[in-house]
């Protein structure tokens, strides 16, 4: 797919390649990533397979262990290369998903830059850094509960080890993290979905400490800035389901701040234990809420509770739903959320608080983030690492709701709703022009332009 400028063309037309891993998390924000410099005047390309999304989804499903997803990383070599080596001439930077950490090579072959997007937090992005470094695990017992401090980080930052990729239960997610982490330093540079404001000493942790180049050019879902873009991205089809439009109508009716929305992302799965205890938690709290049930969760038929209060209080949706739009409709006012990177800066960017109840990856990191640093969340208690395929603990109603009522009552919920809302406003600004994002997207683009020039005038 590519996007042709749609600004002036004073300066040469810089051309860059965007290469996104095939799971929505990443591949949603990388398009926007290339609309916004595509608004700038960047010719865009992003490089994927030809399928919609509802194959992409079916391939991602089929690569369900550990090790068929580090086949679906290297799949894509192969097509990568190709590409490369029949248009090289054509790109002045790519911007890789950090998953393809063997693009740095590539890339490096042609003379081209590589800058890497690995679609999460600065702060996570630190975490996983300090953790592959100084391997902390080494050290400490293989109990579980074992507390585990993460050196070097401008907070002081501990997890459980239950919480996190330990080495010794997770060699091969390990190991290919440790590849990630020598291509992004062998990289040109880092982008990130994320605004100075958000997380400022970890931009600067970054600089000083890392001596890494990092932009930061977020929240990209505020900054690509069409309308229509948000309502149906993602969605098969470009379409959204008759749900979700009832969904938006149901919302309507509400008052404000009101309604909990609950949505888990798009690698999340329940079991029906947990679905159950999940709806208890939800009638418990006596709050609104929009529950998003992603296809592949136990049927919600098996899971209700008798009496669930559906008719007044709840709506669900199925499959896929307007998360912007519904993060930003004045009825809601809590989400309780997996701490995937791109929800958590979409609920940061509509000023929503949030409810923690991370899973994997860089979850449990962004919950520290959200909860710790950012005092706009309050957790569900989760401790367990484990995958979408693994087994989790199960946490009981009663735990959900009261984490609920803390985010959505008056009291806690006043002071954590604040903060969001100041938060909001910076997320706004950060992309206006003159702010920091906007400026981030200029300064990056100057240096390829410069970059490029001196290429030619070296004779490339
Ligand atoms: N999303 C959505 N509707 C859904 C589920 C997810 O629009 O029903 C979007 C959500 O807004 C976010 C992305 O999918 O932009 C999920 O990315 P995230 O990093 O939060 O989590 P992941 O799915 O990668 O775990």
């Amino acid at each position: 797919a590519s996007m042709a400028p749609t600004e002036g063309d004073k300066q040469p037309v810089l051309r860059i390649l965007f290469f996104p891993f095939l799971l929505p998390g990443h591949l949603i924000p990388m398009a926007d990533m290339a609309a916004l410099f595509a608004a700038r005047g960047v010719r865009c390309t992003i490089l994927t397979t030809p399928l919609q999304a509802s194959t992409i989804r079916s391939i991602v499903d089929r690569a369900n262990t550990s090790l068929g997803f580090l086949r679906t990383v290297e799949l894509l070599r192969e097509p990568f290369r190709r590409f490369l080596s029949d248009h090289h001439a054509e790109v002045d930077a790519v911007v890789s998903d950090g998953l393809f950490h063997w693009s740095v090579d590539d890339a490096a072959e042609h003379g081209i830059p590589r800058i890497t997007f690995l679609g999460t937090s600065m702060f996570a992005c630190s975490c996983t850094e300090a953790m592959l470094r100084s391997n902390p695990f080494e050290a400490c017992s293989d109990d579980p509960a074992t507390v585990v401090s993460l050196p070097g980080l401008p907070h002081r930052v501990v997890e459980l080890r239950e919480q996190m990729m330990d080495p010794v239960k997770r060699p091969h997610e390990w190991a290919l993290f440790q590849l990630i982490h020598a291509a992004d330093r062998r990289s040109y540079g880092e982008l990130f979905n994320s605004f100075h404001e958000l997380e400022p000493a970890y931009a600067e942790h970054y600089r000083a400490t890392l001596h890494r180049r990092a932009w930061l050019v977020g929240p990209v879902a505020l900054a690509s800035g069409s309308g229509k873009d948000v309502t149906s991205r993602g969605a098969v089809a470009g379409a959204l389901s008759p749900e979700s439009i009832g969904c938006l109508r149901w919302l309507d009716e509400k008052p404000a701040s009101s309604v909990l929305y609950v949505s888990f992302g798009t690698t999340t799965i329940f079991s029906p234990e947990q679905m159950r205890e999940l709806a208890r938690g939800l009638d418990l709290s006596g709050k609104n809420f929009v529950w998003v049930i992603a296809n592949g969760s136990a049927s919600t038929d098996l899971c209700m509770p008798h009496g669930f209060p559906m008719a007044h209080r709840g709506y669900i949706v199925r499959g896929w739903a307007p998360q912007v739009l519904i993060l930003n409709h004045p009825a809601v006012g809590g989400y309780m959320t997996h701490c995937g990177w791109n929800s958590t800066l979409e609920a940061v960017s509509a000023g929503v608080p949030m409810v923690t109840w991370p899973r994997y990856a860089d979850q449990f990191h962004n919950e520290k983030l959200v909860v710790e640093v950012l005092e706009v969340g309050v957790g569900v208690g989760a401790e367990d690492y484990a995958t979408w395929i693994e087994t989790h603990r199960v946490i009981t109603g009663q735990v959900i709701a009261e984490s609920i009522r803390k985010v959505m009552k008056e009291g806690d919920g006043v002071t954590i709703r604040k903060k969001a809302d100041e938060l909001r406003d910076k997320a706004r600004a950060a992309v206006e022009k003159g702010g920091s994002s906007y400026d981030d997207v200029g300064q990056l683009m100057e240096e390829l332009i410069a970059r490029r020039c001196c290429r030619r005038t070296a004779g490339e």
